[in-house]
């Protein structure tokens, strides 16, 4: 366990949040859910510990959705900007990599590929849904 420390912010800078240590897993989700909320093709994740995340400022500022009980989405409600979602069922927070500008983001995985609407080509294990110990079917398809 590295005690690195990065911040991360929403778009407008009314909430603000640090994480510490090493994330769990980093990929791109290509999954319905993760475009439709985002309004972009996919999903750079970065999965950590809940409690390596501490939201420095704006906290009252953090909006909450939960489509269902497995993702409970966090938003800024001065700007709109997305944040985080909580995994609770896999005791995970999902904080987007495009909010962690100096994290050294490295991609590892992609999952939900089946859903792909951008192909990428980049000799990453493609997971058609997600890893068998993340409660998916394991099966890899080609890159
Ligand atoms: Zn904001
Ligand atoms: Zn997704």
């Amino acid at each position: 366990m590295s005690d690195k420390t990065y911040k991360g912010g929403c778009f407008c800078g009314a909430v603000q949040f640090t994480l510490s240590g090493e994330p769990a897993a980093m990929g791109y989700c290509h999954c319905d859910s993760c475009r439709t909320w985002s309004a972009g093709p996919v999903n750079a994740f970065t999965l950590w510990q809940p409690q390596a995340l501490r939201i420095t400022r704006g906290a009252d500022n953090v909006g909450s959705f939960a489509k269902t009980p497995r993702s409970h989405r966090k938003w800024c409600k001065a700007c709109g900007g997305h944040l985080f979602t909580d995994h609770p069922h896999w005791g995970l927070v999902d904080v987007y990599a495009a909010v962690i500008p100096d994290f050294p983001y490295k991609a590892g995985v992609h999952v939900n590929y089946q859903e792909t609407k951008l192909p990428m080509h980049d000799g990453l294990p493609k997971m058609q849904d997600l890893p068998k110990e993340m409660g998916g079917s394991g099966v890899a398809l080609a890159d």
